[in-house]
């Protein structure tokens, strides 16, 4: 279902002459967008540049990916500078202030614009499914080029094709949809690792989310297809994945035969070639016993687990619609320990959540304490409209809820710092992930664990495992050394 049609009347000729496949028709487009990038080329002497900004999440990352294929086919040179001819912003809306930083960057990117009429600018992601979004965008940034949704990002060849051709305001956002289409080009940020969409949307409606209303409803890929691309990623040189989803351990929900979240990684694990896994994100209430199983006896399977608790006071969490107690996520806690006594566990709290005491956030800081995470992302609730949330009455003031937000993360910090600093001296596997950002003289490698480790090397190990000694905890990071 659509809620903002775009305008097809000046492009029926070319829709009708495309192929009705899905990913044919789009592949298509991309030829059709490639010929006129070859044309602006020509004209000005050099290949026009492209440059897409990632706002939130892993998935955001992933679509952002598929952009950057689709870009790099259609003839533009990627790159991360805002001058770039062509400025894609893939945003997030999961907090308010997310919002307000994309609109206070459209504001520079008019200026760059006033500057080389020609500049287009795209938005796409989480933020453009708000209808009052894209009618402030409509009314207040009218120089923005081409606005698509969430649901309709396999379009986007067509959509490009569509502004490159056009001096119009190009909008097409839907409000659903149940079709997944595979088999788009991706630009992978790394050439060894990878994430894999698993599924799209979620069913839980937790109150203070706007998740379930920009994603919709949730919506399963046939395994055949993930197995398919996690193969194909193999042969092409990435050895690590990570299955995505909003709500990994759901995975399956409404798929024939019967397959589940376990089954699925069972299969990734038989893939030669695959030797990491991880996944993103899991949730307390569907976490499963087969899944603490199969992770405790896998090889390939990585030792963290993000499992959001948002808040440790039973009462919140009702509020929250979260369908777990603060005695039954400590419960399932135990459980991965038992079975997992290294694993790395990190999660996400909401501070200031409407009705919310100073008690309710003592008990979140006690059962930080208790679970004692390797780390712990600390929000303040900010309301989302069109959350029931959003109309729920507050109990703290501003200033009460910065105090429990400070008490918390001094916890977190000092919990976080104690579970890291248990791994100094042990020597661990090291995925290197590219040299790093301060020192040429060191490289950046990842644990299983998901902890990061600066050692000496050259940017020839990118991509490779390698042995490290941990020697120098850094807090959130080691120094080590290369065996
Ligand atoms: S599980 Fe809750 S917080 Fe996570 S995406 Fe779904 S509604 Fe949002």
């Amino acid at each position: 279902m659509k809620w903002k049609d775009v305008d097809y009347t000046p492009y029926t000729s070319t829709i009708a002459l495309a192929p009705e496949e899905e990913s044919l028709r789009q592949e298509d487009f991309i030829q059709k967008a490639a010929a006129v990038v070859r044309e602006m080329s020509e004209k000005a002497g050099r290949v026009p540049t492209a440059c897409v900004v990632t706002f939130g999440c892993q998935m955001n990352a992933r679509d952002s990916e598929k952009l950057c294929g689709i870009l790099s086919r259609a003839g533009y040179m990627l790159t991360e500078d805002e001058e770039a001819d062509l400025v894609i912003y893939n945003t997030c809306t999961v907090r308010d202030n997310a919002n307000q930083r994309v609109y206070g960057r459209l504001g520079h990117l008019n200026a760059m614009k006033k500057q080389n009429p020609s500049k287009k600018i795209a938005l796409c992601g989480c933020m453009v499914q708000e209808v009052q979004v894209i009618d402030k965008i409509k009314k207040s940034y009218s120089f923005v080029d081409l606005i698509f949704g969430t649901h309709n990002i396999y379009k986007f060849p067509e959509l490009l094709y569509m502004m490159l051709t056009s001096d119009k305001m190009i909008i097409d956002v839907w409000k659903d949809t149940s079709s997944i289409v595979e088999d788009l080009p991706v630009e992978r940020k790394y050439p060894f690792k990878s994430g894999v969409n698993i599924m799209f949307g979620c069913d839980k409606f937790c109150t203070y989310c706007i998740v379930p209303y920009v994603r919709g409803r949730e919506r399963s890929r046939d395994p055949k297809e993930i197995l398919r691309e996690c193969e194909k990623l193999a042969a092409d040189g990435v050895s690590e994945v990570m299955l995505l989803g909003q709500n990994v351990d759901s995975y399956g929900k409404g798929l024939e035969g019967g397959v589940n979240f376990p089954g699925l990684l069972r299969e990734v694990e038989k893939i030669d070639g695959i030797r990491r896994i991880r996944f993103m994100t899991s949730h307390p209430r569907d976490l499963s016993d087969e899944l603490i199983e199969l992770m405790a006896g896998s090889e390939k399977i990585c030792r963290h687990l993000h499992l959001p608790v948002q808040s440790g006071s039973s009462r919140i969490l009702k509020a929250m619609n979260r369908g777990y107690t603060r005695e039954s996520y400590l419960e399932l806690i135990g459980r991965l320990k038992a079975a997992m006594p290294d694993l790395a566990i990190t999660t996400d709290i909401i501070v200031g959540f409407p009705g919310e005491t100073m008690e309710d956030i003592d008990e979140t800081i006690s059962l930080v304490k208790e679970v004692g995470y390797d780390n712990a992302f600390t929000f303040i609730y900010s309301p989302r409209t069109g959350t029931p949330a959003a109309d729920m009455p507050r109990s703290m003031s501003d200033e009460e809820i910065k105090e429990g937000f400070d008490k918390l993360l001094k916890v977190v910090q000092d919990t976080a710092k104690l579970s890291v600093a248990k791994y100094a001296g042990r020597v661990e596997e090291a995925l290197v992930e590219g040299l790093n950002d301060h020192d040429p003289e060191m490289v950046t490698g990842r644990l299983s664990n998901n902890l990061l480790v600066h050692f000496k090397g050259g940017a020839d190990l990118a991509g490779s495992y390698v042995k490290v000694k941990l020697l120098e905890n850094k807090g959130f990071y080691y120094i080590g050394e290369m065996l």
